[in-house]
Protein backbone atom coordinates (compact mmCIF):
# COMPACT_ATOMS: atom_id res chain seq x y z
CA UNK A 1 0.00 0.00 0.00
CA UNK A 2 1.30 3.51 -0.71
CA UNK A 3 1.04 5.92 1.99
CA UNK A 4 -1.77 8.65 1.45
CA UNK A 5 0.66 11.26 2.27
CA UNK A 6 3.39 10.03 -0.25
CA UNK A 7 3.09 13.42 -2.17
CA UNK A 8 4.49 15.35 0.11
CA UNK A 9 7.90 12.92 -0.44
CA UNK A 10 10.48 13.96 -2.23
CA UNK A 11 12.20 11.77 -4.45
CA UNK A 12 16.08 11.35 -3.57
CA UNK A 13 17.49 11.53 -6.66
CA UNK A 14 18.95 14.30 -8.59
CA UNK A 15 16.68 17.49 -9.81
CA UNK A 16 16.39 16.99 -13.49
CA UNK A 17 15.80 19.50 -16.00
CA UNK A 18 12.66 18.09 -17.77
CA UNK A 19 10.69 19.66 -20.69
CA UNK A 20 7.06 18.37 -21.56
CA UNK A 21 5.62 18.48 -24.90
CA UNK A 22 2.07 18.95 -24.98
CA UNK A 23 -0.14 20.28 -22.49
CA UNK A 24 -3.23 18.06 -22.64
CA UNK A 25 -4.18 15.67 -19.91
CA UNK A 26 -1.10 13.45 -20.03
CA UNK A 27 1.21 15.96 -20.31
CA UNK A 28 0.24 18.26 -17.26
CA UNK A 29 -0.15 14.95 -15.48
CA UNK A 30 3.48 13.98 -16.02
CA UNK A 31 4.55 17.33 -15.03
CA UNK A 32 2.62 17.78 -11.63
CA UNK A 33 4.09 14.10 -10.78
CA UNK A 34 8.08 15.33 -11.82
CA UNK A 35 7.19 18.98 -10.29
CA UNK A 36 6.15 17.11 -6.88
CA UNK A 37 9.73 15.63 -6.67
CA UNK A 38 11.15 18.75 -7.19
CA UNK A 39 12.55 18.62 -10.71
CA UNK A 40 12.41 21.82 -12.72
CA UNK A 41 9.38 21.10 -15.38
CA UNK A 42 8.51 23.20 -18.94
CA UNK A 43 5.34 22.20 -20.76
CA UNK A 44 5.99 23.39 -24.47
CA UNK A 45 2.21 23.12 -26.14
CA UNK A 46 1.51 23.94 -29.64
CA UNK A 47 -1.61 25.64 -29.24
CA UNK A 48 -2.05 29.60 -27.81
CA UNK A 49 -4.81 29.25 -25.08
CA UNK A 50 -5.20 25.85 -23.09
CA UNK A 51 -7.89 23.83 -22.87
CA UNK A 52 -9.96 20.82 -23.84
CA UNK A 53 -12.94 19.83 -26.36
CA UNK A 54 -16.43 20.42 -25.04
CA UNK A 55 -17.03 17.17 -24.00
CA UNK A 56 -17.45 14.59 -20.58
CA UNK A 57 -15.31 12.24 -19.67
CA UNK A 58 -14.88 9.94 -16.50
CA UNK A 59 -12.02 9.60 -14.01
CA UNK A 60 -12.16 6.10 -12.56
CA UNK A 61 -10.64 5.19 -8.85
CA UNK A 62 -7.52 3.83 -10.61
CA UNK A 63 -6.99 7.48 -11.44
CA UNK A 64 -8.24 9.39 -8.57
CA UNK A 65 -6.54 7.81 -6.35
CA UNK A 66 -3.02 9.61 -7.67
CA UNK A 67 -4.80 12.77 -8.12
CA UNK A 68 -6.19 12.60 -4.55
CA UNK A 69 -2.39 11.94 -3.23
CA UNK A 70 -0.43 14.25 -5.57
CA UNK A 71 -2.70 17.53 -3.98
CA UNK A 72 -4.99 18.00 -7.13
CA UNK A 73 -7.63 19.63 -5.34
CA UNK A 74 -11.38 18.31 -6.77
CA UNK A 75 -13.27 20.60 -4.28
CA UNK A 76 -14.92 23.24 -6.83
CA UNK A 77 -14.33 20.83 -9.63
CA UNK A 78 -18.10 20.25 -10.39
CA UNK A 79 -18.72 16.50 -10.58
CA UNK A 80 -21.63 13.18 -10.36
CA UNK A 81 -20.31 10.44 -8.68
CA UNK A 82 -20.77 7.42 -10.74
CA UNK A 83 -23.96 5.24 -10.36
CA UNK A 84 -22.08 2.16 -12.86
CA UNK A 85 -22.83 0.93 -16.33
CA UNK A 86 -26.95 0.30 -17.43
CA UNK A 87 -26.86 -1.25 -21.06
CA UNK A 88 -30.22 -1.06 -22.90
CA UNK A 89 -31.29 -2.98 -26.40
CA UNK A 90 -30.94 0.14 -29.17
CA UNK A 91 -34.99 -0.73 -30.61
CA UNK A 92 -36.93 -0.73 -27.34
CA UNK A 93 -34.84 0.56 -24.24
CA UNK A 94 -35.11 -2.56 -22.58
CA UNK A 95 -32.35 -3.37 -20.24
CA UNK A 96 -29.63 -5.69 -20.42
CA UNK A 97 -27.87 -5.35 -17.47
CA UNK A 98 -26.86 -2.41 -14.60
CA UNK A 99 -23.20 -2.75 -13.52
CA UNK A 100 -23.45 -0.43 -10.21
CA UNK A 101 -19.68 0.58 -8.71
CA UNK A 102 -20.97 -0.43 -5.35
CA UNK A 103 -18.73 1.56 -3.41
CA UNK A 104 -15.99 2.17 -5.62
CA UNK A 105 -13.58 4.14 -2.25
CA UNK A 106 -14.31 0.44 -0.44
CA UNK A 107 -13.19 -1.71 -2.78
CA UNK A 108 -11.10 -0.08 -5.44
CA UNK A 109 -9.61 3.04 -3.34
CA UNK A 110 -10.78 6.07 -4.95
CA UNK A 111 -14.06 7.21 -6.21
CA UNK A 112 -15.28 7.14 -9.72
CA UNK A 113 -16.39 10.71 -11.28
CA UNK A 114 -17.87 11.89 -14.27
CA UNK A 115 -17.02 15.38 -15.33
CA UNK A 116 -16.36 18.07 -18.10
CA UNK A 117 -12.80 17.85 -20.08
CA UNK A 118 -12.43 21.70 -19.74
CA UNK A 119 -13.17 21.48 -15.75
CA UNK A 120 -10.85 18.53 -14.70
CA UNK A 121 -8.43 20.24 -17.43
CA UNK A 122 -8.38 23.52 -15.58
CA UNK A 123 -7.69 21.88 -12.01
CA UNK A 124 -4.40 19.75 -13.52
CA UNK A 125 -3.25 23.33 -15.00
CA UNK A 126 -4.27 25.07 -11.77
CA UNK A 127 -1.92 22.16 -9.33
CA UNK A 128 0.85 22.13 -12.23
CA UNK A 129 1.37 25.92 -11.72
CA UNK A 130 0.84 25.99 -7.93
CA UNK A 131 3.84 23.23 -8.12
CA UNK A 132 6.41 25.91 -10.10
CA UNK A 133 5.39 24.33 -13.77
CA UNK A 134 6.39 26.69 -16.41
CA UNK A 135 3.81 26.38 -19.20
CA UNK A 136 4.46 27.86 -22.62
CA UNK A 137 1.63 28.28 -25.15
CA UNK A 138 2.33 28.83 -28.94
CA UNK A 139 5.28 27.32 -28.65
CA UNK A 140 4.79 24.04 -31.27
CA UNK A 141 7.63 21.36 -30.99
CA UNK A 142 8.98 21.36 -34.64
CA UNK A 143 12.08 18.90 -33.92
CA UNK A 144 14.61 17.42 -31.47
CA UNK A 145 17.91 16.83 -30.61
CA UNK A 146 17.85 13.38 -29.30
CA UNK A 147 21.34 13.74 -28.07
CA UNK A 148 21.51 16.71 -26.23
CA UNK A 149 18.64 16.62 -25.40
CA UNK A 150 16.65 19.86 -26.99
CA UNK A 151 13.08 20.69 -28.13
CA UNK A 152 13.23 22.45 -30.96
CA UNK A 153 10.29 24.58 -31.13
CA UNK A 154 8.85 26.49 -34.32
CA UNK A 155 10.86 29.55 -35.42
CA UNK A 156 14.32 28.13 -34.11
CA UNK A 157 14.49 28.27 -30.33
CA UNK A 158 16.57 26.09 -28.73
CA UNK A 159 15.04 24.04 -25.39
CA UNK A 160 17.74 21.70 -23.76
CA UNK A 161 16.85 19.76 -20.78
CA UNK A 162 17.81 16.36 -19.08
CA UNK A 163 14.35 14.66 -20.12
CA UNK A 164 11.88 15.13 -22.51
CA UNK A 165 8.66 13.60 -22.04
CA UNK A 166 6.63 13.65 -25.46
CA UNK A 167 2.85 13.37 -24.45
CA UNK A 168 2.27 15.06 -27.87
CA UNK A 169 -1.35 12.77 -28.53
CA UNK A 170 -2.60 10.49 -30.77
CA UNK A 171 -1.19 11.83 -33.46
CA UNK A 172 2.32 11.81 -32.00
CA UNK A 173 4.89 13.63 -34.77
CA UNK A 174 7.50 12.16 -32.26
CA UNK A 175 6.50 8.31 -32.25
CA UNK A 176 8.11 7.05 -35.60
CA UNK A 177 11.71 8.85 -34.71
CA UNK A 178 11.41 6.31 -31.25
CA UNK A 179 10.85 3.38 -33.58
CA UNK A 180 13.15 3.75 -36.45
CA UNK A 181 9.95 3.76 -39.23
CA UNK A 182 6.75 5.30 -39.66
CA UNK A 183 3.55 4.36 -37.37
CA UNK A 184 0.78 5.99 -37.84
CA UNK A 185 -2.28 5.04 -35.52
CA UNK A 186 -5.30 2.71 -36.66
CA UNK A 187 -7.94 3.80 -38.00
CA UNK A 188 -10.62 1.46 -35.70
CA UNK A 189 -13.28 2.15 -38.55
CA UNK A 190 -15.67 4.13 -36.31
CA UNK A 191 -16.51 7.67 -35.44
CA UNK A 192 -18.50 9.60 -32.96
CA UNK A 193 -20.56 12.67 -32.66
CA UNK A 194 -19.81 14.24 -28.84
CA UNK A 195 -22.68 16.14 -27.63
CA UNK A 196 -23.70 18.56 -24.80
CA UNK A 197 -27.04 19.36 -23.71
CA UNK A 198 -28.16 21.38 -21.09
CA UNK A 199 -29.66 18.92 -18.20
CA UNK A 200 -32.80 21.14 -17.51
CA UNK A 201 -33.94 20.56 -20.96
CA UNK A 202 -33.91 16.77 -19.82
CA UNK A 203 -34.96 17.21 -16.50
CA UNK A 204 -38.45 18.79 -17.93
CA UNK A 205 -39.14 15.90 -19.97
CA UNK A 206 -40.16 13.13 -17.55
CA UNK A 207 -39.29 10.01 -20.22
CA UNK A 208 -35.48 11.89 -20.14
CA UNK A 209 -35.17 13.16 -16.60
CA UNK A 210 -34.06 9.68 -15.20
CA UNK A 211 -31.19 10.42 -17.36
CA UNK A 212 -30.02 13.29 -14.83
CA UNK A 213 -31.58 12.42 -11.46
CA UNK A 214 -29.97 8.86 -11.72
CA UNK A 215 -26.72 9.14 -12.75
CA UNK A 216 -25.82 6.07 -14.55
CA UNK A 217 -23.46 5.69 -17.77
CA UNK A 218 -26.21 4.59 -19.99
CA UNK A 219 -24.76 2.41 -23.46
CA UNK A 220 -27.59 1.45 -25.89
CA UNK A 221 -26.20 -1.34 -27.91
CA UNK A 222 -27.23 -1.75 -31.70
CA UNK A 223 -26.40 -2.94 -34.98
CA UNK A 224 -22.77 -1.24 -35.85
CA UNK A 225 -23.02 1.36 -33.43
CA UNK A 226 -23.97 2.28 -29.68
CA UNK A 227 -24.98 5.38 -28.07
CA UNK A 228 -23.83 6.29 -24.47
CA UNK A 229 -24.21 9.35 -21.96
CA UNK A 230 -23.60 10.42 -18.51
CA UNK A 231 -24.53 13.48 -16.16
CA UNK A 232 -21.71 15.92 -15.85
CA UNK A 233 -20.98 19.21 -13.11
CA UNK A 234 -23.84 17.30 -11.08
CA UNK A 235 -26.07 17.40 -14.03
CA UNK A 236 -26.37 20.95 -15.44
CA UNK A 237 -24.91 19.21 -17.96
CA UNK A 238 -25.93 15.68 -20.14
CA UNK A 239 -22.75 14.03 -22.10
CA UNK A 240 -23.83 12.25 -24.87
CA UNK A 241 -21.26 10.20 -27.37
CA UNK A 242 -22.99 8.64 -30.19
CA UNK A 243 -20.22 6.14 -31.80
CA UNK A 244 -20.84 4.41 -34.89
CA UNK A 245 -19.13 2.51 -37.32
CA UNK A 246 -18.06 4.61 -40.27
CA UNK A 247 -19.34 2.53 -43.17
CA UNK A 248 -22.78 2.42 -41.20
CA UNK A 249 -23.43 6.28 -42.21
CA UNK A 250 -25.28 7.27 -45.12
CA UNK A 251 -23.52 10.13 -45.37
CA UNK A 252 -20.27 11.98 -46.86
CA UNK A 253 -17.32 9.78 -45.43
CA UNK A 254 -14.41 11.58 -43.74
CA UNK A 255 -11.77 12.88 -46.84
CA UNK A 256 -8.01 11.39 -45.78
CA UNK A 257 -6.25 13.59 -43.70
CA UNK A 258 -9.46 14.28 -42.12
CA UNK A 259 -9.65 13.72 -38.17
CA UNK A 260 -12.54 15.94 -36.58
CA UNK A 261 -15.17 18.09 -38.12
CA UNK A 262 -17.07 20.70 -36.86
CA UNK A 263 -20.87 19.98 -37.84
CA UNK A 264 -23.72 21.95 -37.99
CA UNK A 265 -27.03 20.06 -37.93
CA UNK A 266 -28.05 16.72 -36.73
CA UNK A 267 -29.41 15.50 -39.76
CA UNK A 268 -27.01 12.63 -39.82
CA UNK A 269 -28.07 11.26 -36.42
CA UNK A 270 -31.46 11.43 -37.58
CA UNK A 271 -30.46 9.30 -40.49
CA UNK A 272 -28.58 7.23 -38.71
CA UNK A 273 -30.08 6.55 -35.54
CA UNK A 274 -33.80 6.80 -37.33
CA UNK A 275 -34.65 3.00 -35.89
CA UNK A 276 -33.60 3.32 -32.29
CA UNK A 277 -35.81 3.83 -29.13
CA UNK A 278 -37.45 6.99 -28.67
CA UNK A 279 -35.00 8.43 -25.90
CA UNK A 280 -32.24 8.27 -28.46
CA UNK A 281 -34.32 10.42 -31.21
CA UNK A 282 -35.31 12.85 -28.65
CA UNK A 283 -31.41 13.14 -27.16
CA UNK A 284 -30.56 13.68 -30.83
CA UNK A 285 -33.42 16.58 -31.28
CA UNK A 286 -31.69 18.08 -28.07
CA UNK A 287 -27.76 18.13 -29.65
CA UNK A 288 -27.87 21.76 -30.79
CA UNK A 289 -26.38 23.70 -33.30
CA UNK A 290 -22.41 22.70 -33.39
CA UNK A 291 -20.83 19.64 -32.28
CA UNK A 292 -17.97 17.50 -33.07
CA UNK A 293 -17.55 14.61 -35.10
CA UNK A 294 -14.33 12.23 -34.53
CA UNK A 295 -12.53 9.49 -36.25
CA UNK A 296 -11.21 6.75 -33.68
CA UNK A 297 -7.94 5.47 -34.15
CA UNK A 298 -5.80 3.55 -32.04
CA UNK A 299 -2.63 1.31 -32.06
CA UNK A 300 -1.80 -2.19 -30.30
CA UNK A 301 1.57 -2.04 -29.37
CA UNK A 302 4.26 0.42 -29.96
CA UNK A 303 7.89 -1.27 -29.48
CA UNK A 304 9.65 1.80 -28.45
CA UNK A 305 8.75 3.54 -25.76
CA UNK A 306 12.21 4.88 -24.13
CA UNK A 307 13.98 6.90 -27.12
CA UNK A 308 17.66 5.18 -27.72
CA UNK A 309 19.72 7.80 -26.36
CA UNK A 310 17.94 7.23 -23.63
CA UNK A 311 16.61 11.14 -22.58
CA UNK A 312 13.35 11.04 -24.40
CA UNK A 313 10.15 9.31 -23.30
CA UNK A 314 6.85 8.65 -25.02
CA UNK A 315 3.42 9.20 -22.77
CA UNK A 316 -0.04 9.18 -22.69
CA UNK A 317 -2.08 9.01 -26.22
CA UNK A 318 1.06 9.68 -27.95
CA UNK A 319 1.97 5.96 -27.18
CA UNK A 320 -1.29 4.32 -26.00
CA UNK A 321 -4.06 5.63 -28.21
CA UNK A 322 -7.08 3.67 -27.51
CA UNK A 323 -10.73 3.42 -28.36
CA UNK A 324 -12.54 5.49 -25.84
CA UNK A 325 -15.07 2.22 -25.08
CA UNK A 326 -12.76 1.91 -21.62
CA UNK A 327 -12.90 5.24 -20.84
CA UNK A 328 -9.42 4.61 -19.51
CA UNK A 329 -7.37 7.20 -22.04
CA UNK A 330 -6.45 9.87 -19.78
CA UNK A 331 -6.30 7.39 -16.51
CA UNK A 332 -3.65 5.43 -18.99
CA UNK A 333 -1.84 8.51 -19.04
CA UNK A 334 -1.88 9.15 -15.40
CA UNK A 335 -0.91 5.68 -14.55
CA UNK A 336 2.18 6.54 -17.24
CA UNK A 337 2.79 9.48 -14.97
CA UNK A 338 2.89 7.76 -11.85
CA UNK A 339 4.87 5.51 -12.47
CA UNK A 340 7.30 7.73 -14.30
CA UNK A 341 7.83 9.71 -11.52
CA UNK A 342 8.62 6.87 -9.07
CA UNK A 343 11.55 5.05 -11.37
CA UNK A 344 12.95 9.16 -11.59
CA UNK A 345 12.46 9.86 -8.20
CA UNK A 346 15.63 7.29 -7.39
CA UNK A 347 17.36 8.13 -10.73
CA UNK A 348 20.62 10.06 -11.64
CA UNK A 349 21.53 11.54 -14.99
CA UNK A 350 23.67 8.36 -15.75
CA UNK A 351 20.68 6.19 -14.79
CA UNK A 352 18.35 7.63 -16.78
CA UNK A 353 17.98 4.97 -19.57
CA UNK A 354 17.74 2.05 -16.79
CA UNK A 355 14.94 4.16 -15.07
CA UNK A 356 12.84 4.64 -18.47
CA UNK A 357 13.12 1.07 -19.59
CA UNK A 358 11.59 -0.09 -16.26
CA UNK A 359 8.80 2.73 -16.86
CA UNK A 360 8.46 0.97 -20.61
CA UNK A 361 8.30 -2.72 -18.78
CA UNK A 362 5.88 -1.69 -16.30
CA UNK A 363 3.66 0.78 -18.20
CA UNK A 364 3.59 -1.50 -21.78
CA UNK A 365 1.37 -4.87 -20.43
CA UNK A 366 -0.92 -2.78 -18.92
CA UNK A 367 -1.77 -0.03 -21.68
CA UNK A 368 -1.93 -2.68 -23.75
CA UNK A 369 -4.29 -4.87 -22.32
CA UNK A 370 -6.74 -1.95 -21.94
CA UNK A 371 -6.33 -1.33 -25.41
CA UNK A 372 -7.40 -4.58 -26.63
CA UNK A 373 -9.69 -4.79 -24.32
CA UNK A 374 -11.35 -1.57 -26.62
CA UNK A 375 -11.46 -3.46 -29.08
CA UNK A 376 -13.29 -6.42 -27.48
CA UNK A 377 -16.08 -3.66 -26.45
CA UNK A 378 -16.46 -2.36 -29.99
CA UNK A 379 -17.43 -5.68 -30.88
CA UNK A 380 -19.87 -6.73 -28.57
CA UNK A 381 -21.32 -3.13 -28.27
CA UNK A 382 -21.82 -3.31 -32.27
CA UNK A 383 -23.60 -6.68 -32.66
CA UNK A 384 -26.68 -7.20 -35.38
CA UNK A 385 -29.47 -8.74 -34.01
CA UNK A 386 -28.91 -12.52 -34.03
CA UNK A 387 -27.40 -15.48 -32.19
CA UNK A 388 -24.09 -13.90 -31.44
CA UNK A 389 -25.97 -10.84 -30.05
CA UNK A 390 -28.34 -13.31 -28.01
CA UNK A 391 -24.97 -14.60 -26.40
CA UNK A 392 -23.93 -11.53 -25.33
CA UNK A 393 -27.59 -11.01 -23.75
CA UNK A 394 -27.20 -13.62 -21.72
CA UNK A 395 -23.22 -13.60 -20.70
CA UNK A 396 -24.20 -9.99 -19.85
CA UNK A 397 -25.63 -11.43 -16.79
CA UNK A 398 -23.10 -12.97 -15.27
CA UNK A 399 -20.25 -12.07 -13.06
CA UNK A 400 -17.93 -15.11 -15.72
CA UNK A 401 -14.63 -14.36 -18.08
CA UNK A 402 -16.92 -15.02 -21.07
CA UNK A 403 -18.66 -11.81 -19.93
CA UNK A 404 -18.30 -9.79 -23.00
CA UNK A 405 -18.50 -6.73 -21.12
CA UNK A 406 -14.93 -5.79 -19.29
CA UNK A 407 -16.76 -4.37 -16.09
CA UNK A 408 -19.01 -7.40 -15.97
CA UNK A 409 -16.55 -10.14 -14.48
CA UNK A 410 -15.12 -8.84 -10.77
CA UNK A 411 -11.80 -10.21 -11.06
CA UNK A 412 -11.16 -7.64 -14.60
CA UNK A 413 -12.91 -4.75 -12.77
CA UNK A 414 -10.48 -5.14 -9.84
CA UNK A 415 -7.57 -5.65 -12.05
CA UNK A 416 -8.51 -2.40 -13.61
CA UNK A 417 -10.10 -0.12 -11.13
CA UNK A 418 -8.12 -1.18 -7.90
CA UNK A 419 -4.75 -1.03 -9.74
CA UNK A 420 -2.36 1.11 -7.67
CA UNK A 421 0.34 2.68 -10.52
CA UNK A 422 2.61 3.55 -7.52
CA UNK A 423 2.91 0.29 -5.78
CA UNK A 424 5.77 -0.95 -7.01
C1 LIG B 1 -14.87 10.27 -27.24
C2 LIG B 1 -13.76 10.09 -26.25
C3 LIG B 1 -14.08 9.85 -24.91
C4 LIG B 1 -13.07 9.60 -23.98
N1 LIG B 1 -13.43 9.37 -22.67
C5 LIG B 1 -12.46 9.12 -21.75
C6 LIG B 1 -12.81 8.87 -20.38
O1 LIG B 1 -13.99 8.89 -20.02
N2 LIG B 1 -11.80 8.62 -19.49
C7 LIG B 1 -10.48 8.57 -19.88
O2 LIG B 1 -9.61 8.31 -19.01
N3 LIG B 1 -10.12 8.81 -21.17
C8 LIG B 1 -11.07 9.08 -22.11
N4 LIG B 1 -10.72 9.34 -23.40
C9 LIG B 1 -9.30 9.32 -23.78
C10 LIG B 1 -8.60 10.61 -23.40
O3 LIG B 1 -9.32 11.71 -23.93
C11 LIG B 1 -7.19 10.61 -23.96
O4 LIG B 1 -6.56 9.41 -23.64
C12 LIG B 1 -6.38 11.76 -23.35
O5 LIG B 1 -7.01 13.00 -23.56
C13 LIG B 1 -4.98 11.77 -23.96
O6 LIG B 1 -4.23 12.81 -23.41
P1 LIG B 1 -2.79 13.14 -24.00
O7 LIG B 1 -2.31 14.27 -23.15
O8 LIG B 1 -1.98 11.93 -24.10
O9 LIG B 1 -3.05 13.64 -25.49
P2 LIG B 1 -3.85 14.92 -26.00
O10 LIG B 1 -4.99 15.24 -25.14
O11 LIG B 1 -4.11 14.69 -27.44
O12 LIG B 1 -2.81 16.11 -25.82
C14 LIG B 1 -1.72 16.30 -26.70
C15 LIG B 1 -1.29 17.75 -26.57
O13 LIG B 1 -0.07 17.92 -27.27
C16 LIG B 1 -0.12 19.09 -28.03
N5 LIG B 1 0.83 18.92 -29.15
C17 LIG B 1 0.75 18.04 -30.17
N6 LIG B 1 1.82 18.15 -30.97
C18 LIG B 1 2.61 19.13 -30.43
C19 LIG B 1 3.85 19.70 -30.80
N7 LIG B 1 4.50 19.28 -31.88
N8 LIG B 1 4.37 20.69 -30.03
C20 LIG B 1 3.71 21.12 -28.91
N9 LIG B 1 2.51 20.62 -28.52
C21 LIG B 1 1.98 19.63 -29.25
C22 LIG B 1 -1.58 19.18 -28.48
O14 LIG B 1 -1.94 20.48 -28.85
C23 LIG B 1 -2.28 18.72 -27.21
O15 LIG B 1 -2.55 19.77 -26.33
C24 LIG B 1 -11.71 9.60 -24.38
C25 LIG B 1 -11.39 9.86 -25.70
C26 LIG B 1 -12.39 10.12 -26.63
C27 LIG B 1 -12.02 10.37 -28.06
Amino acid sequence: MVDQDSYLHRGDGVRLDVVVVGAGLGGLLAAIGLALDNHRVTILEQATSFGEVGAGMRIPPNCFKILRRWGVDITYLKKTYSNGNRFLRYDDGSTLADMPHGVPELDFGGSYLMVHRADYHSVLLDRARALGVVIRGGHRVEEYDWNTPAAIVQGGLRVPADLIVIADGVQSSARAAFQGHELPPTDTGDIVYRILIPGQDLLSDPDMRDLISQPWVTSWCGPDAHVIGYPVRGGEVYNVVFCCSEKSMQDRPFQPGENKLVISDNSELRRRFSDWEPRVKKLIEHSGKEFLKWRLYDLDLVDNWVYPTGKAVLLGDAVHPMLPYMSSGAAMACEDAAVLRKVLSTATKDSLQTALQKYQSLRQPRASKVQKAGRVLQEAYHLPDGEAQRDRDIWILKDDERNPIYWGHKARRQWLFGHDAEDF
